[in-house]
């Protein structure tokens, strides 16, 4: 496959949508970001890399990093955090408290805000140090050891997180979660913080890709179904309210994020990682979205 030649295509293909959509700006620190960026970076199963345009500049994975907290959690509670969080696509906004109310304090799934702070709460009572422990979990899968929070981000979030905090209320007021509310918004929001680059969102992801590969990522340990099963919530779950759009138009497990991000896989071919901050009404990158539909089509490449 000449994912090389294909990738400069979907780049030129893209430019037509470079200005539709609209950056984050609920976050204000999101909100200052350069909206004309776009990058893509390809990892092929063989170890060959791809990318074009921004591709080693970090960004803001916000909700991306909702996968590297829910393998997290998985390795350390199994099949038993299934009490806790559903897995179904919850067919709301990803920070509803509608839906969490009628359903008593448990998350439609791990990949919605409310679903993310009980796995958080979960690493709280796990780990001694879990933003450490994360942060060490994130660089092994990437390979760069210098993968930081940015603190300022998650401090600006924090300062406007009045729905994020009612969520950590009604989920501690149904004993979902056993910290305290404001340690469970700290992590949470220090994990959405993470910067990564599209190159080292593509490497982190191929750990999910290659199910030959034992994952086992500074002390953090999946068994092959386990990884099927993250894949399978991606893959119904990782794209906030339109994850059946997203299916139906990519055809790929994967997980994006208010800071315009998208990290997918194709099983045991490749994992892709791109970023657009122009985001849809759902909240996916517009042009993200758009170039990952060019190359599952043009690859021939998806899971159906
Ligand atoms: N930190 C963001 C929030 O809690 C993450 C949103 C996202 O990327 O989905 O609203």
């Amino acid at each position: 496959m000449n994912y090389k030649t294909i990738l400069e295509e979907i780049y030129k293909s893209v430019q037509p949508f470079a200005a539709k959509g609209k950056v984050a700006d609920y976050i204000p620190e999101l909100a200052k970001v350069n909206p004309d960026r776009f990058g893509i970076c390809l990892n092929a199963i063989d170890g060959a890399v791809y990318s074009v345009g921004d591709s080693n500049e970090r960004f803001s994975v916000q909700s991306i990093s909702k996968v590297f907290t829910l393998a997290m959690a998985l390795s350390v509670k199994g099949e038993s955090l299934w009490a806790r969080v559903g897995k179904e696509p919850s067919g709301t906004a990803f920070n509803s408290l509608v839906q969490l109310e009628v359903e008593r304090g448990i998350p439609r799934n791990p990949f919605i805000n409310a679903g993310a702070m009980v796995v958080a709460d979960i690493l709280l009572t796990s780990f001694d140090n879990p933003a450490e422990r994360l942060l060490d979990f994130v660089r092994a899968l990437c390979g760069s050891s210098d993968i930081r929070y940015n603190e300022q981000v998650a401090r600006s979030e924090r300062e406007t997180a009045y729905l994020n905090a009612a969520i950590a209320n009604l989920l501690k007021y149904h004993k979902n979660i056993e910290c305290g509310v404001e340690e469970v918004l700290r992590l949470y929001l220090l994990a959405c913080s993470l910067e990564m680059s599209c190159r080292e969102l593509a490497k982190a992801f191929m750990a999910f890709a290659n199910h030959r590969e034992e994952f086992r990522y500074a002390g953090i340990e999946l068994t092959r179904s386990q990884i099927k099963r993250m894949n399978a919530v991606m893959q119904t779950c990782g794209f906030y309210d339109e994850a059946g759009e997203f299916s139906y138009l990519v055809g790929l497990p994967g997980k994006s994020g208010v800071g315009g991000g998208i990290a997918a896989i194709c099983p045991m071919r490749y994992s892709v990682a791109v970023w657009s901050p122009r985001l849809n009404s759902k909240g996916n990158s517009v042009m993200g979205m758009k170039a990952l539909e060019e190359l599952t089509t043009m690859t021939n490449e998806s899971i159906f």
